[in-house]
């Protein structure tokens, strides 16, 4: 008793524990109580591993575009590095070029006043021979200054242009590294939360495995889907036996005898009771769980199997050679329920082989025979070598009027 309620306390410390990662900001999300709520988070449990994963997955891809986009980055830097270089060669050569224009300008005029003293320049024009090669003098001035005066112009766009350029690109480049450190956080943030999804993944994956194998100790107890795993748990327990019968003689021991019918020594699984006639209320010597019926076995008749578990201890309790069965496989049993009636007489007589009067076989073996979890096998043959000498009998002719509780160390 003491063992199981340690044990379920684990276990129900275990599913709290995870009802609590997975919602620890929900101050509602309450323990599971039945079965079909520990299915339910199980269910929550694989959704959240199925996400996590795909969340890993799409972390991943990011990592590697933006990865991409950094290196896309740099190359657009250098791109950028050369435009501004190459503007600032052009405005070298403008400014070059500004100088070469402006001198040779300024030769020109200083040409005109030093050859023809202040007034070269009307007298450059008025000494012309004629109108026309007054007109042609006049405007061959006008258009050397306009040309010049024009490509200063340009030259001096130019630069403006080139300056603007620079000043773009260095805008560029400012981008493209803001860009750079933008991803560059993005990605560190990603790679914490790709760890933290390996970290959850292992938990999970824990909590999955935990979640399963309390679903099956449930299962293996009897528990139905909608019971309260509490009560499911506590009736299961017991503190120790109680005679199947009210009263009755002990007319076969458990363990090696002479078989009466065959006359062979083969090993006896359980104890015969006899002293009761056909129809006698057999009870179940402990509370559990149902776990089997065999109908009309041609060795043993009508078969109850009952799961228990007396002080901690999971046992299969087994009744033989039943007139009537009065349960279904999953019924939760007390010691007051009348699991069957005593048969074994001539009202069974038509299939069961194995029985030469009307008497109870009673049987006790460790371990859930037919159950799951981790108390459970399913060979007949396993559970007759666990089987044990029923507690709480007398030797061979040993009587009992009264259903007295054995208490086993
Ligand atoms: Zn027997």
């Amino acid at each position: 008793m003491k063992i199981l309620s340690y044990l379920n306390r684990i276990l129900l410390a275990l599913i709290i524990g995870i009802t609590f990662i997975i919602q620890p900001l929900n101050s509602e999300a309450k323990a599971a109580s039945t079965l079909r709520e520990l299915r339910a988070e199980l269910s929550k449990l694989q959704a959240q591993k199925k996400s996590n994963e795909n969340e890993k997955k799409s972390s991943q891809t990011e990592i590697k575009n933006k990865t991409a986009a950094i290196d896309n980055a740099y190359s657009e830097i250098k791109v950028a590095e050369n435009k501004i270089e190459l503007a600032i060669q052009k405005i070298a050569e403008s400014e070059k070029e500004i100088e070469t224009i402006t001198a040779e300008t300024n030769e020109l005029m200083r040409f005109m006043q030093i050859t023809s003293g202040e007034n070269a320049y009307m007298e450059y024009i008025s000494n012309a021979g004629s109108m026309t090669e007054m007109i042609m003098r006049l405007s061959a001035v006008d258009q050397i200054t306009d040309y010049n005066k024009e490509q200063l112009n340009k030259l001096d766009n130019l630069i403006k242009e080139n300056e603007q350029l620079k000043i773009d690109m260095a805008n560029y480049q400012k981008q493209l590294n803001s860009n750079i450190t933008a991803y560059e956080n993005r990605i560190s943030k990603l790679d914490a939360r790709l760890a933290e999804l390996d970290e959850l993944a292992d938990s999970i994956d824990d909590q999955i495995k935990n979640q399963k194998s309390l679903i099956d100790y449930y299962v293996s107890l009897g528990c139905k889907e909608d019971q309260d795993l509490q009560q499911c748990v506590s009736v299961a327990n017991n503190a120790g036996w109680l005679k199947p019968l009210k009263k009755g003689t002990v007319t076969s021991l458990w363990g090696y005898r002479k078989d009466p019918i065959s006359g062979v020594t083969k090993f006896h699984n359980g104890i015969d009771l006899a002293g009761n006639s056909e129809g006698t209320p057999v009870y179940a010597a402990a509370a559990g769980t149902v776990a089997g019926i065999t109908k009309k076995s041609s060795c043993g008749g009508n078969k109850v199997y009952v799961h228990v578990y007396v002080k901690g201890v999971a046992y299969t309790t087994y009744y033989f050679h039943l007139l009537t069965i009065n349960v279904k496989v999953g019924d939760k049993v007390s010691t007051d329920t009348v699991i069957g009636t005593v048969g074994g007489g001539k009202q069974t007589k038509s299939y069961d082989k194995c029985s030469t009067g009307a008497h109870l076989h009673f049987g006790v073996a460790k371990g859930f025979y037919l159950g799951g979890g981790k108390e459970g096998y399913s060979s007949y043959s396993t559970m007759v070598s666990k089987s044990i000498s029923p507690p709480g009998f007398g030797g061979k002719g040993w009587k009992f009027t009264s259903r007295t509780q054995f208490y086993n160390s």
